[in-house]
This record gives C-alpha cells, structure tokens and sequence, in this order.
C-alpha cells in the first residue's frame, strides 16, 4: 500500500475530517503553517461583517453596552479558559503576547521583592527574551538564562520569575509544566508559561500544575485572525494583588467614574489596558468557539496521528532528514521540525508546489500540523512532495535561494 492509500483509509475513520469544512482553505494548498498564522474560519467573514455593518454602523456606541463589547475581552478569555486548564475568572484577551508578557514579567518581580532574576533558557522565542530587556533597562530585572536541563539548578534566591515557552517554537520540543512549576515554587520564584505554540493544539493544565501566570497568542491554533488579541492568565490567588504596571483606565475598577487616581479592577480585568479592538475579539471568538467544539482531546490526538503518519510516509519514500523535534510524539507539540544546511530553499520549493511550511533560521524546516482542518492525504501528499524536492535538487534553483524579508 502506497501512503497515500493508507491515507484514504486513515480519513474515511478520522472522526474530526468533516471539520475541515468549516475552514476556508485555497485550492491546491497543503497548510503546513497553522501554528503561524491558523487558517480562517469559515464562519469568520460573515460574523465580522455583522459586526461592522450592524453593531457598528447601526448600533453606533451604544453597542459599548447593546452588543456586549464591553465584556468582550473577559467573554473571549472565559471560553479560552477551559482550552488551557483554566477558571473563566483566570483569562482575558487582550493586547499582544509581548505586551501581556511585560505586564506580567513585571507584575511578577514587584511580588517578590529583593529578588530581580528572570530565568530563561537560550533560544526561547525572541520577544519572550526582548521584553526582559526593557525591564533591565530599568533596573528592575536581570535576565538569567540556562539550558533545559539545567534550569532547576539555576533557581536560586534571586529568582523573582521563571519564564518558559511550553512548547518550543523550532523544535516543538515540551517542557514538564508541573515539575518545573514545583521547582520554581520550592525556590521562591514565580512560573510565567508562554502557551503560544500550545493553546489549541494540546490538553493544558494550568491549574493542575499550579502555575502562576501565562499568556498566549491568538492567532496560531486559535485561527483568531493576524494580529488577534493574545490572552492572559493569571491564578486567582494573586489578583487581588497583582500590580501590572501598564494601568491604563480599562483596567480600572470603574473606567467610567473617570475618577483622577487609578485604581486596579478587582479580578482579571486589571489586565486590561486601553480600549479592546472589538473586530480584533469578534474574529478571535469565532475561532476560539470553533477550537472548543472540536475539543483540545481530540485535537491532540489527531495531531499525534498526523505526525506520526507523516514520518511513517517520509520513511516510505527513503527519506531521511535530520529531525530536531523529540523522537517521541508525547515529547512534542504538534509540529515536526527538520534541520538542513538548504533548509531555506527546500521549503521555498515546497511553496512553490503548494505545501506552505517555513524556515526558521538558521538551518531548520518546520512543518505544522494544525489537527482541525489538516488531512491525512495532506501528510501523504507533503511528504511526497518533500521526498521530491530534495530527490530532484529543485531546490537549487535560484528563484528558491533569493531570501525575502519575512519568511
Ligand atoms: C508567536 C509567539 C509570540 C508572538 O508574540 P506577539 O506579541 O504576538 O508578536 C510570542 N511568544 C511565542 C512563544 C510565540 O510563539
């Protein structure tokens, strides 16, 4: 049986393959990058159009009230909570990942005073290590960072907040949420998860691990659209003295008393800021509705299907490829990560036949498998295509090595 037989057999028992119909996806395009930027809904367009046409265009600023804008961010982040082991009262949506980022990494140092090291490990996403850096601008922070293996070590009592990506952005690669939280709490610190490349994708348990804080984007497997408002969590033990440091009048406690002295909202609204992008939280609802009826179990199961079942084609084909992300699938997110000296032009041939992946600099070809809307045949078809582009050395072409801005 060629791969993509057994695809047809894998998606005729694929309980979420009619799911796929409630995406919009372009003919011809085998989506590799959902954890980059999720596909859209099919939903989306029209609920954005009511928005603007009626609540906007009719309701005008009565729809403040009217059509709920005003308890948007907090609706958004209730639905998200359930998705990442959360209480309603614990999420908000709001503003970008960085900024969530600064406003916790802060909130976290001013909670533990004397104390001014953020522990990171090398090679985190970049702004999860920028935003340290406006902060030791300050004097507030220092930035301390260590290899996986050896952040347990590196907890000592100068550290106010470890801070961590779940799942990492290359590799894929998982850390253990609960014990590295225990860890941090046996030491003093504080625990910041970064669930960007997590939310959607895999069961988490924020409140089972006992972490403190996390933030997320909702733009990866939320499909919340570019530039989606991210989300934020903070434990409910520490909101009543959490002090954010960007206190802008929606995170006060009566932003309409317009009142001189700020004074923080009593729960998760104290994340806020200024005014919420209300179509930004329209398109990102649907998407998170749509991410919480297909259900992050099954989600994730699929995911580890569609992995698998891409490596087991690839290996059908004789290829072999360097793969940084872990061997086992319970040891990653839901991508598979490669490393190539041409990574670069193989996945800029991989674009040009329709498979949209991406390079991540310097040397690694990352493929993503967003289990809502991804197929079976898609493995089949990607790792054929894969197998082909590296067997003909198309890649060597020119048009495939002239590197563009943004990839
Ligand atoms: C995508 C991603 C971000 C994005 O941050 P923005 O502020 O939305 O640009 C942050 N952290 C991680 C780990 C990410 O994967």
């Amino acid at each position: 049986m060629t791969p993509e037989d057994r695809a047809c057999e894998r998606d005729a028992a694929d309980a979420l393959a009619a799911y796929r119909a409630r995406f919009t996806l372009p003919q011809g395009i085998i989506y590799l990058d959902g954890n980059s930027l999720g596909a859209l809904p099919v939903a989306t367009p029209q609920v954005l159009q009511q928005v603007i046409a009626h609540e906007w265009g009719d309701g005008l600023i009565r729809s403040w009230n009217s059509a709920g804008w005003f308890a948007a961010a907090g609706r958004v982040g209730a639905k998200i909570a359930p998705l990442i082991g959360a209480a309603p009262g614990e999420v908000i949506a709001c503003d970008s990942t960085s900024v969530n980022l600064f406003k916790l990494i802060a909130a976290a140092l001013a909670m533990r005073p004397g104390r001014k090291a953020v522990l990171s490990e090398p090679g985190n996403f970049p702004t999860d290590l920028y935003m340290i850096a406006g902060l030791e601008a300050q004097g507030l922070a220092t930035r301390r960072l260590a290899e996986r293996g050896r952040l347990a070590e590196a907890l000592d009592s100068d550290v106010a907040l470890l801070m961590l990506t779940h799942a990492h952005y290359k590799t894929g690669a998982l850390h253990d949420m609960a014990a590295l939280t225990r860890a941090a709490h046996e030491a003093g610190a504080l625990v910041l998860w970064d669930l960007s490349h997590s939310t959607g994708a895999l069961p988490i348990d924020l409140n089972g691990a006992n972490a403190d804080f996390a933030v997320g984007c909702g733009y990866k497997y939320l499909c919340g659209g570019p530039g989606a408002p991210a989300f934020a969590f903070v434990a409910e033990r520490h909101q009543a003295s959490l002090q954010q440091p960007l206190t802008g009048w929606f995170g006060h406690a009566a932003p309409f008393a317009f009142d001189d002295d700020y004074e923080g909202a009593p729960g998760i609204d104290r994340l806020q800021c200024g005014t919420p992008p209300v179509l930004g939280l329209a398109a990102l609802e649907v998407g998170v509705d749509l991410i919480a009826e297909i259900g992050v179990a099954r989600l994730y199961e699929k995911s580890q299907a569609l992995s698998e079942f891409f490596l087991e084609s690839l290996m059908a084909h004789d290829v072999t490829l360097e793969q940084v992300s872990p061997a086992r699938s319970a040891d990653r997110g839901s991508q598979l990560s490669f490393r190539h000296p041409e990574a670069y032009a193989i996945c800029q041939a991989l674009i040009a036949r329709g498979v949209i992946g991406d390079f991540r600099a310097p040397d690694v070809l990352r493929l993503g498998f967003a289990p809502a809307y991804l197929s079976f045949a898609d493995m089949a078809a990607a790792a054929r295509h894969l197998a082909e582009v590296l067997a003909s050395g198309e890649w060597q072409r020119e048009e495939f090595n002239q590197r563009a801005a943004v990839t």
